[in-house]
């Protein structure tokens, strides 16, 4: 293709279709509103605690093929870590049960027979009910579809289901739930490995990518806020960032990449979802003690998972929008107290700070899910990338980087 493929919006959407154009050798340009990259998934410097954070820890699996292929394109592979076999540390709050979830690396499962591989207290055949997710039918709910009650249901489907889809799995849509089950733990514990970014959301997925399109002489253009999409019969004819508009030549393509309710109100009709789910996270300033596992899945608490990075101990709470408006201090002084149960430490709190990210994933229902478009539009030179297009997958940053992979393709193509 002789032009330039214009991306608007340097989330992992778009940084993930620039990587891409630049390795196919393509002209890009690339515009963000804000002053930084990442979007939703983003590292920053926190004064109150004289620490770079993430907005939201962010949790990755082994299976996540396109968020992997990324990374290596980038020169970023190592900055995910985790355990080298499939192992998830979990803690019952309620009980103090302590136990880890390990399934066996092949896709044959068998380690449901194995009591010290599998939740206390199930059973191997209490495993077949979730089965169901993967022929589940379009349009269904998790709850319409398996048991969503019982030992195994609150202690292993409901915390993972609620983290993939960051909603309440009984309302969820089953065939999400069943595409995320597809490529991960069906896939066998190969697939199924926690990865998580230890030094930072930044240092793993952004400012790596930023070198890479540098290097290459691709300089995003922060502050550039698209405010108006300009339309000439089948195709678009212009971009406008405040005062300033960009001509866009028959020869040139656009992928917008930026979030749902900023598509919306930039492209006539589109519908998209409109409706989305909160995530908020503590951080706690605070070495983790020797032995903390990197993740620890906590049930019967308010905290679900507690991620260990070498400055911080930090806690997400999914699907969280009951949370928004909780007062921040005794929302800290009880994730502290729960934290504290969980690690062993016996001290005062110490320095935190909460982040909510109000609409951090659309709402993973099947009516939401009905409203995702595709990734080509009606205008012949327009794209649409972003977690909350039709990629299959929940909102993740694996279904982001596909989406920008897809917009790359499909902008390259003769039209
Ligand atoms: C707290 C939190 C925790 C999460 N945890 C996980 C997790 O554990 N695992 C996982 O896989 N995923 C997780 N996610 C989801 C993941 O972060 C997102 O799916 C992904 O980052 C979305 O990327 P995106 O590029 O599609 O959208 P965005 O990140 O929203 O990027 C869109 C970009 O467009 C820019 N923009 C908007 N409007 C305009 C405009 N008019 N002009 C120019 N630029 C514009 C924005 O500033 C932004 O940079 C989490 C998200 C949050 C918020």
């Amino acid at each position: 293709m002789s032009g330039t493929v214009h991306i608007v919006g340097a989330g992992l959407a778009g940084l993930s279709c620039a990587v891409k154009l630049a390795d196919e050798g393509q002209r890009v340009a690339l515009y963000e509103a804000a002053r930084m990259a990442g979007g939703r998934c983003r590292s920053y410097f926190d004064a109150t605690l004289d620490l770079t954070i993430d907005n939201g820890n962010h949790l990755l699996l082994s299976g996540n093929t396109a968020a992997r292929d990324y990374g290596a394109r980038i020169g970023a592979s190592d900055a995910l870590v985790g355990p080298d076999e499939c192992e998830f540390d979990f803690l019952d709050y309620e009980t103090s049960r302590r136990w880890k979830l390990r399934p066996n690396a092949s896709k044959l499962p068998w380690w449901v027979f194995f009591a010290d591989r599998r939740v206390p207290g199930t059973g191997p055949l209490d495993y077949l009910d979730a089965g169901k997710l993967l022929f589940a039918r379009q349009g269904a709910t998790i709850g319409e579809t398996m048991r969503c009650e019982g030992l195994l249901w609150d202690k292993l489907w409901r915390p993972v289901m609620l983290s993939a889809l960051n909603i309440e799995p009984a309302i969820a849509s089953a065939t999400l739930a069943g595409a995320v089950l597809r490529e991960t733990l069906a896939a066998g514990g190969d697939a199924c490995r926690p990865l998580v970014a230890k030094g930072g959301l930044g240092h793993a997925f952004i400012e790596p990518a930023l070198r890479k399109l540098q290097s290459q002489g691709i300089e995003p253009r922060f502050g550039a806020r698209l405010k108006e999409v300009v339309f000439d019969g089948a195709r678009v004819s212009g971009l406008r960032f405040g005062d300033e508009e960009f001509a866009i030549r028959p020869e040139d393509r656009i992928v917008l990449a930026v979030p749902a309710w900023s598509a919306q109100e930039l492209i006539p009709g589109l519908v998209t979802p409109d409706d989305h789910r909160a995530i908020l996270n503590v951080h706690f300033k605070i070495a983790p003690p020797p032995g903390q596992p990197l993740l620890l899945g906590m049930v019967g608490s308010l905290s679900e998972w507690l991620f260990a990075f070498d400055d911080r101990l930090s806690v997400t709470i999914s699907g969280a929008d009951r949370l928004m408006d909780a007062p921040r201090e005794e929302l800290a002084a009880k994730i502290w107290a729960e934290v504290a149960t969980a690690t062993g430490l016996a001290c005062d709190m110490p320095p935190w700070q909460i982040v909510k990210e109000k609409r951090a994933t659309f709402a993973a229902t099947p009516a939401q899910e009905a409203r995702r478009p595709s990734a080509q539009t009606q205008w012949r030179n327009l794209f649409l990338a972003g977690d909350w297009t039709a990629t299959g997958l929940p909102a993740t940053i694996e279904g982001s980087i596909r989406s920008g992979y897809k917009a790359a393709s499909l902008a390259t193509r003769p039209i």
